[in-house]
């Protein structure tokens, strides 16, 4: 192999580079003299460049893609993609779903619209999981038994159980503190914070693509900016980015800490969720490209929804936050407190009453806060409290939608930095997981790209989404051999109909998988075919620049 490229380095030497990569070039544009595995014919290529749409057969052997073009070719099986376009396969920037594909590593949800690569890892990680961290409930959900204590490990028990999608993953800045010093609002010592860097250089040579960081949760949101530029320039010095679920207000606080984040420590940034920022504040857009004109390399994803689906307890004041599951459980069960609490939570009388619960506990799970406190006559905010005090402060809850931000949330994929991340982790139809009733966003947010905001809204092309959807998500990540349909890239790649794919989740009925989408390969392999899910697990672990191999 060593000899080998060494005499590839000669022959480029002796020949000159241009005249061998021209050879290349046209070597790569001629059909396959032999017969190929399988060949896509008949659709519109949507490249994933963001240029037009043309006529093309695509043909794959193995796990890439052998030849793009319109000469004949011999293959041992087609599919037939008349009508149809065929795409790269779609990268989910953000997805939580490492609890998800532990339990089922299909990743249908995701798949059956048309994703290849999950991204997760942001703010908590599935490793390290160490001291404090270790009951950290995000990780050890049953039915999923927790085996691992490092990301490598975490990658390996992936690996192992086999996943329908590829995935990547972050390594976590408030998971890395958890397990260093737990859920303490104090600073971190000076041996602390040595720990906590080389815990972060651990996982970005285990594989991380970069560093997260939740500074809207805890414990994460106890660092601050000057601390959080320390962390990030050891990701930095891997090549890895950064991604932050951005610390909430006053005004534009949060965004200016992120953009002197990647001053402070020259690196990446791609901030999470910024669909309800942009259509919700003027000033938000206009504040990131000011800073991109200044060389500051930052993107954004956004999900096409108006509510988002969190931690319950993350409504509660800040004070009554603090503290790990059991200290906010026993401080909410002290009457004092109860009342306190409740009485805060009434400023705006009313708020809750139609936010649902989604839970582990069937009692509660799927119904408004209004109606658990209707069944013994309390208000919806001592409900709220009552919910967290059985629940020992775990469980999630989804707003009530606006639809009248619909459009301009669709509209911030007008900027073309922003990609898509739908905040949704992967899962099949049918079941109740301790996460309790799923957004919709986990079965829908990328087909709701295809047909809400680009064919009934018109707010991009079909090919712009395309480009959103893989080779600018694809560069992000620096998986350069994903992301576009090009002869000698990895094969994953989507058929669908354009004019009639589309998300069935609603909030009322979330695990409906989408429909429209017939063929997603991962890989060279079928994981969707004739639009039925196929169940095979051809998806690898995508690990990132600081990859040492032979490092767990
Ligand atoms: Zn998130």
């Amino acid at each position: 192999m060593i000899a080998a490229r060494k005499l590839l380095a000669a022959m480029l030497l002796f020949a000159g580079v241009p005249v061998l990569a021209a050879a290349t070039l046209s070597l790569a544009a001629a059909a396959p003299a032999g017969e190929v595995d399988l060949l896509i014919r008949g659709g519109q290529v949507i490249d994933g460049s963001g240029g037009p749409r043309m006529q093309a057969d695509v043909a794959i052997t193995g796990d890439r893609i052998v030849y793009v073009g319109r000469a004949p070719v011999k293959a041992k099986k087609t599919i037939d993609a008349t009508g149809q376009v065929v795409t790269p396969g779609f990268i989910d920037m953000h997805s939580h779903s490492e609890f998800g594909l532990a339990f089922d590593g299909r990743g249908l949800s995701k798949v059956t619209q048309g994703i290849t690569t999950e991204l997760m890892g942001e703010h908590l990680s599935a490793g390290p999981v160490l001291g404090p961290a270790v009951d950290d409930p995000m990780m050890v959900t049953p039915p999923v038994k927790r085996t691992w204590t490092t990301l490598g490990g975490f990658f390996s028990y992936l690996e192992k159980k086999g996943i329908g999608p590829n995935v990547v993953s972050y390594v976590g800045a408030g998971q890395v503190r958890a397990s260093v010093m737990g859920y303490e609002d104090r600073q971190p010592t000076p041996a602390e914070m040595d720990k906590i860097k080389g815990l972060i250089r651990q996982g970005m040579e285990e594989g991380a693509a970069g560093l997260s960081a939740g500074l809207y949760y805890l414990p994460n949101s106890f660092f601050n900016t000057a601390q959080m530029i320390e962390l990030a320039k050891v990701a930095a010095s891997y090549g890895g980015i950064y991604t932050v679920h951005m610390r909430p207000g006053p005004g534009l606080s949060g965004l200016e800490e992120t953009i002197a984040i990647a001053k402070g420590a020259h690196i990446p940034v791609e901030i999470l969720h910024v669909g309800g920022s942009i259509a919700g504040n003027p000033d938000f857009a206009p504040m990131i490209e000011k800073a991109r004109a200044e060389g500051v390399d930052i993107t954004a994803n956004a999900y096409p929804y108006t509510i988002g689906w969190t931690y319950v307890r993350q409504l509660l004041p800040v004070w009554a936050q603090l503290g790990d599951a059991a200290a906010i459980t026993a401080r909410l069960k002290d009457p004092a407190n109860r009342a306190r609490i409740v009485k805060e939570l009434q400023q705006n009388p009313g708020q809750y009453k139609d936010y649902h619960f989604s839970s582990a506990n069937l009692k509660y799970d799927g119904y408004t806060m209004q109606q658990v406190a209707d069944r013994t006559h309390i208000s919806p905010e001592e409900a709220m409290v009552d919910f967290l005090v059985e629940q020992k402060a775990e469980g999630f809850h989804i707003g009530p939608p606006n639809p009248a931000r619909e459009q301009a949330v669709a509209e911030s994929y007008k900027y073309p930095w922003v990609d898509i991340g739908s905040d949704g982790i992967a899962l099949p139809a049918g079941v109740h997981t301790s996460f309790g009733r799923p957004h919709p966003r986990s079965f829908g947010g990328h087909a709701r790209i295809l047909a809400d905001v680009v064919r009934n809204r018109h707010v991009i092309s079909l090919e712009e989404a395309v480009r959103k959807l893989s080779s600018q998500a694809a560069n992000r990540l620096s998986l350069h051999d994903r992301g576009l349909i090009r002869a000698g890239l990895k094969a994953d790649v989507v058929v669908f109909n354009p004019d009639t794919v589309k998300d069935t989740a609603t909030y009322d009925h979330p695990d409906q998988y989408a429909t429209g989408i017939s063929w997603v390969l991962v890989n060279g392999k079928a994981v969707v075919a004739d639009s039925k899910p196929t169940n095979a697990t051809p998806g690898r672990v995508l690990r990132g620049p600081g990859y040492k191999p032979g490092t767990p």
